[in-house]
């Protein structure tokens, strides 16, 4: 819904108590400030998450859902790409207990349901651990989504990346030439040297890499076949299956047995 104020912190704190109230979903982004190779932005992931997120919801808008947007978190955890100059990265521990608090915060203003959006993985596991906090200390249902899980075969149909891919790759690269081509340096784009050359078939024992371990320029996939339209193409596919997925919660919910915790 073109022109719909979405963004939570665009609100005075009149509209966003009615908004927080009515909300079927407030969605919190959360990206990364990290290495993303020599032709990326540290922040690829938090643009990606802020863009997407707001697509997402103006999209729910005209679906009939009621959805705003909180702040992107622009930090995450990035551990495992510390090798390279620029990364932040946020304790874990820490990293929960922010979580924690926006969730503790939305609860307190009435919110019935927050939908973490992640953009970065090494904020999944944190964030579940947030989320399941969120829901048993604070009551508020709290629901934790990679967006990359719902582009997934329009990536792979339409961008056919390498078998390994998901970092300053085809896909991230055409998302930034969507949304911000100003920041893509195509002269410094090249495919990586990866010391993984196949994607893992079945189970395996993982350990925690440094990413510097793993690629010469920090990526992985090939840039050189990122295509601006082609994004385009994956952001309306994926984000129509999101609001599918966000219609089915609540029909879902409907469903569950009734729980003490929850008020
Ligand atoms: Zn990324």
């Amino acid at each position: 819904m073109a022109g719909k104020r979405v963004l939570l912190g665009e609100l005075t704190w009149e509209e966003a108590g009615r908004a927080i109230r009515e909300a079927d979903f407030l969605i919190l982004p959360t990206g990364s400030m990290e290495q993303h190779g020599p032709h990326l932005p540290l922040l690829t992931d938090t643009i990606r998450a802020e863009n997407l997120a707001r697509l997402v919801a103006e999209k729910a808008w005209d679906e009939g859902l009621k959805v705003y947007v909180l702040p992107t978190l622009p930090y995450g955890v990035s551990e495992h790409h510390m090798g390279f100059p620029g990364t932040i990265t946020i304790e874990p521990d820490v990293y929960i207990s922010f979580i924690e608090s926006i969730g503790r915060s939305l609860a307190r203003h009435g919110a019935r349901r927050l939908l973490i959006m992640n953009f970065h993985g090494g904020n999944l596991a944190p964030l579940q651990v947030a989320a399941a906090r969120i829901r048993s200390r604070h009551g508020l249902r709290t629901y934790v989504m990679v967006w990359t899980s719902f582009a997934r075969r329009y990536i792979e149909e339409l961008l056919k990346p390498e078998p390994v891919w998901g970092h300053a790759c085809e896909h991230e690269t055409s998302m930034i030439m969507l949304f911000r081509p100003d920041l893509v340096r195509r002269e410094r784009m090249r495919k990586p040297r990866i010391a993984r050359a196949e994607a893992w078939e079945g189970a395996r024992p993982i350990t925690f890499l440094y990413f510097d371990e793993i690629t010469d320029t920090g990526g992985l996939g090939d840039p050189t076949k990122a295509d601006a339209e082609k994004a385009r193409e994956i952001v309306e596919k994926a984000n129509r299956d999101i609001v599918r997925a966000l219609k089915r919660i609540l029909e879902e919910e409907q469903r569950l047995y009734p729980c003490r915790s929850q008020s």
